[in-house]
């Protein structure tokens, strides 16, 4: 795990606020569940208090799971409803350190990864579904392409995900479960990962 404990306070209700992930620039305070934008060792408001506790969820923060050999613990999660569902948006640290995101839709889950890529994004208006897209190195399928709004978040997140705000993506489908999301509000990003057997994530009862 990244730790270096930056001790902040809440503006919101004082309490300190210890940011584990030294690159966290999102973190929701324990105390009054206000979400904070981390900023050079500087804090402020992000949005309105987050209620997802009580929320249902198949992962749940600090807990540890493995996919096969890896292991990996949730530290923060955005909620998204994007008109017919909702999902989570994970952040997940493996133990070697590193971070992936983990998306969460009604028992699918999909692994992600920032991607960097030479050549400028595809425009959301240029994206129909079902039309062909070359991302990479990957001949892709536009198989999704929505607006979802931020509905909360909890813990700490690597990227200020507002509550309330709406983010416009796409989902591109490829061979081999290959998955990349293209984000259009937060400037034009890409992710790319692939679709995980749900059944081989799994909760662990203690430490690897
Ligand atoms: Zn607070």
């Amino acid at each position: 795990m990244d730790d270096k404990a930056l001790e902040l306070r809440c503006p919101s209700c004082g309490a300190p606020v210890a940011a584990r992930l030294r690159y966290a620039k999102l973190v929701v305070c324990e105390q009054c569940q206000t979400p904070l934008f981390l900023e050079d060792e500087a804090v402020a408001v992000a949005g309105e208090r987050s209620v997802l506790a009580a929320l249902p969820s198949l992962l749940r923060k600090g807990e540890r799971y493995r996919y096969r050999a890896r292991g990996f613990e949730p530290v923060g999660r955005a909620r998204f409803d994007y008109g017919d569902g909702l999902w989570d948006e994970w952040w997940v640290v493996l133990d070697d350190g590193g971070g992936r995101w983990l998306s969460v839709d009604e028992g699918e889950f999909a692994v992600e990864a920032p991607l960097e890529i030479p050549e400028p994004l595809p425009s959301y208006e240029s994206l129909a579904l079902g039309a062909g897209v070359r991302i990479g190195e990957w001949d892709l399928t536009v198989t999704e392409r929505n607006e979802a709004r931020c509905l909360g978040v909890e813990g700490e997140l690597p990227e200020p995900v507002l509550p309330g705000q709406s983010y416009r993506y796409a989902h591109l489908s490829g061979p081999r479960r290959r998955l990349v999301t293209l984000e259009f509000d937060r400037g034009a990003r890409a992710y790319s990962g692939v679709w995980l057997d749900p059944f081989e994530v799994i909760p662990e009862t203690g430490p690897a």
